[in-house]
């Protein structure tokens, strides 16, 4: 059975690198692995091969949309760990629809076979915009994933991803698996939100300097590693989101929190910050004076 996971979250919140390193995380867990960029940027796998690779729209343009003269090495690259890559690309600026374009990338990937033959695939989407189109890759998506920052625009847009969770949950066994924190030296925003909306936080990664490096090198930090084995505690963190994700785990169907009420609750932790708790060691120096 193939494990399909659709990986969502703000523009520019770290999503293809974390989706490259998940991706190679499962590969190095022993499974074969597809990862599907359907961000119109088309650079989600750049990460894994280091360039970028012709975008599947673009291949289809080439071919006058005769997908009977299109053969999977026209549009799947291999990248690092193995791991196979397709960019979905996007459609002409100001023209198009960027869901009739991950519409047309799986169309023509069932048609190559190409899903049959892979343990995990990955697709990694823009979530800014949660609409019909960009939600597309729930309705093949087993779980949903989603990464955030701690701050108020990103878990905005994992409000938004998490409705549209629990809209298509109606119709398909989608679940959502968790929160991946990303950059998240502080967390208390990310719980003030969990506590609302309840489910799980698979990770937590704090701002490490060399993930971001790894995306400008092109190199996942699995690669990295090899040249720089002290990187090795930053596999560590996608690795254990690999193994929670083989693990199958439960999930949740979410239930989002109203727009307005989440901005009350996100904004009410800027404008009224809560005073850091006293420890009993504070409270037995006061004790003492
Ligand atoms: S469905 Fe989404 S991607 Fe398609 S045109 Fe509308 S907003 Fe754009």
């Amino acid at each position: 059975m193939t494990l399909t996971l659709a990986v969502y979250g703000k523009g520019g919140i770290g999503k293809s690198t974390t989706s490259c390193n998940i991706s190679t995380a499962l590969a190095k867990r022993g499974k074969k692995v597809l990862q599907i960029g359907c961000d119109p940027k088309h650079d989600s796998t750049f990460t894994l091969t280091g360039f970028l690779i012709p975008t599947i729209i673009d291949t289809l343009q080439e071919k006058d949309f005769h997908y009977e003269d299109i053969w999977p090495e026209d549009v799947i690259y291999k990248g690092y760990a193995g791991v196979d890559c397709v960019e979905a690309g996007g459609p002409p600026a100001g023209a198009g629809c960027g869901g009739y374009v991950v519409g047309e990338t799986v169309k023509l990937l069932k048609e190559l076979n190409a899903f049959d033959e892979y343990d995990v695939i990955l697709f990694d989407v823009l979530g800014d915009v949660v609409c019909g189109g960009f939600a597309a890759p729930l309705n093949y998506a087993d779980y949903c994933l989603i990464v955030t920052d701690n701050g108020f625009d990103a878990l905005f847009a994992a409000n938004r991803i998490a409705a549209s969770v629990r809209e298509k949950a109606r119709t398909h066994p989608l679940r959502l698996a968790g929160l991946i924190g990303n950059r998240t030296s502080k967390r208390d925003l990310i719980d003030k939100y969990v506590e609302a909306v309840p489910m799980p936080v698979l990770e937590i990664l704090p701002l490490i300097e060399d993930i971001r490096v790894s995306r400008v090198k092109g190199k996942t930090l699995f690669e990295m590693t090899e040249s720089d084995p002290s990187l090795d505690y930053v596999c560590n963190y996608y690795l254990n989101i690999a193994d929670q994700l083989l693990a199958m785990p439960e999930g949740v169907i979410p239930n989002d929190a109203q727009d307005r009420e989440l901005f009350t609750l996100l904004s009410d932790f800027y404008l009224n910050p809560q005073a850091p708790k006293q420890t009993e060691e504070d409270e037995l120096d006061l004790m003492m004076v």
